[in-house]
């Protein structure tokens, strides 16, 4: 089932930017402009995750979190001004999960929005046990599709869906030099119009996750061809 996530946020840039960076993480999204609509919503179901801002018309976030914590214990990410140290404790004082501070990088706050939904989903439900073909592996490092989870000796590694996917089309090809060309079709789909090296800029961030962090060169450059995962001993 497809997670809902309910954002409250009056300022309609930054609504609509995260609305767009979380669909496309395979998200659904419901936005509301301001906090009493918005404590509807949120009181009405069947979300996730809900994202409140503090400065909000109608009722404030603080407020709206206090009496949604009334019927709701849906994960509450709250989206802070910068240096209101005193809404974050005001907040996590009210029940927020979590909050995260204006302006923040998207990256930042998709890896705060799966940690508080992973926290939320363990006493809920069982993890289900992944089938032994959906993992593919490299030496150490390895991928579970249907879990959507990559670890190396055990421990997690936290990618977004576009480097989960290139990482993926790598390890299918565990050996096998993909051209730049090939991983842009396989991953960004062949009407992609944006920079063409995306590619190697997405390599960059896997390797600065996985290789620098752990140490290893998984992912290697073949020079004028393209990219390949190899195990280190082979
Ligand atoms: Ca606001």
């Amino acid at each position: 089932m497809t997670d809902r996530i309910l954002i409250i946020e009056d300022e309609e840039k930054i609504a609509r930017f995260i609305e767009l960076e979380l669909v496309h993480e395979g998200y659904e999204v419901v936005k509301c402009g301001d906090g009493r609509t918005g404590l509807e919503q949120a009181e009405s179901g069947g979300f996730s995750l809900v994202l409140l801002d503090i400065m909000l018309p109608e009722l404030n976030g603080m407020e709206v979190l206090r009496r949604l914590r009334r019927t709701s214990d849906v994960p509450v990410i709250m989206l802070t001004a910068r240096d209101a140290v005193m809404d974050k404790v005001a907040g996590l004082d009210q029940g927020a999960d979590d909050y995260i501070t204006k302006p923040f990088a998207i990256e930042e706050l998709l890896a705060r929005i799966r940690l508080v939904m992973r926290r939320n989903s363990h006493h809920e439900k069982a993890e289900p046990q992944a089938a032994p073909e959906d993992v593919q592996s490299c030496g150490e490092l390895t991928l579970s599709e249907s879990r959507h989870e990559v670890k190396y000796a055990g421990k997690e590694i936290d990618l977004t869906s576009r480097e989960f996917d290139l990482l993926k089309t790598l390890l299918v090809n565990k050996n096998i030099v993909l051209s730049r060309d090939t991983l842009l079709g396989t991953v960004w789909g062949y009407d992609y119009m944006g920079e063409t090296n995306v590619v190697d800029v997405y390599v960059r961030y896997l390797r600065s996750k996985i290789d620098d962090a752990f140490g290893i060169s998984l992912i290697q450059t073949i020079r004028g061809v393209g990219y390949v995962i190899r195990d280190e001993n082979g």
